[in-house]
């Protein structure tokens, strides 16, 4: 039985790309939404082998210290020409200075190293894992991919992160290039609406199982 979410949730990020896209994405739900940030909450070291053990740790944390549900993602970059990397490292790869350029820079120098050049196999995708946990340890899980390969160099100062690195298949643009409504890619009005980012893919699981009633 998936359980509804109602009332107050903390977002267990201090990612402040990642909260901007959760809070845009929980908005049509009325959903009240805190930040683990605006909270003091510290961060957990991210110790599990899977995206999905690494969400459930951020939201359990977030769920004990509040006593209110609380909204976690972890997620990354995998190329398949570096055997999935970064991966669950892909926070890493930027640094204690989050230097994203230089993250993407060595992604293109991995792929160089390995004789990857721009017409070899770029594919690559993003993937997310969603968790919703509440304090009494009850938990939901959902994820999302999205497909697609990069590019060099990047392209676009949208969105954070990687975004300007990646193009997802079947566009000409890479999620750098796109406002935040096209990455999330989300058109409510259809009665069965798709998303396009791998956030907002899982988000719509999530929605469609713990999110009774669409406000906006
Ligand atoms: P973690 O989930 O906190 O371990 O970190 C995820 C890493 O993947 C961060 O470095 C993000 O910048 C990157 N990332 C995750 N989702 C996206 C996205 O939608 N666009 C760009 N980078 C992303």
């Amino acid at each position: 039985m998936h359980r509804p979410l109602t009332g107050k949730v903390v977002i267990a990020t201090h990612n402040p790309g990642k909260l901007r896209e959760m809070q845009e994405l929980l908005a049509p739900f009325g959903v009240e939404a805190v930040s683990a940030g605006e909270l003091g909450l510290p961060e957990p070291d991210e110790t599990g082998f899977m995206f999905s053990e690494n969400a459930a740790i951020k939201a359990h944390a977030a769920a004990k210290a509040t006593g209110l549900p609380a909204l976690s993602d972890d997620s990354g970059l995998c190329v398949d020409s570096l055997d999935g990397a970064p991966g669950l490292f892909t926070a890493n790869w930027a640094g204690p200075n989050k230097d994203f350029a230089g993250a993407m820079a060595r992604v293109e120098s991995e792929l160089q190293k390995r004789g990857v050049g721009a017409d070899g196999n770029r594919r690559a995708h993003f993937t997310s894992a969603l968790v919703l946990a509440w304090p009494d340890g009850h938990e939901e899980l959902f994820e999302g991919r999205v497909f697609g390969h990069v590019v060099w160099p990047p392209r676009g100062d949208q969105g954070f992160g990687y975004d300007p690195l990646f193009q997802p298949e079947g566009f000409t643009k890479t999620f750098g290039e796109i406002s935040a409504e096209e990455k999330h890619g989300i058109d409510w009005s259809q009665p069965e609406p798709q998303a396009l980012s791998h956030r907002a893919r899982a988000f719509l699981n999530l929605a469609a199982r713990c999110l009774p009633q669409r406000v906006g």
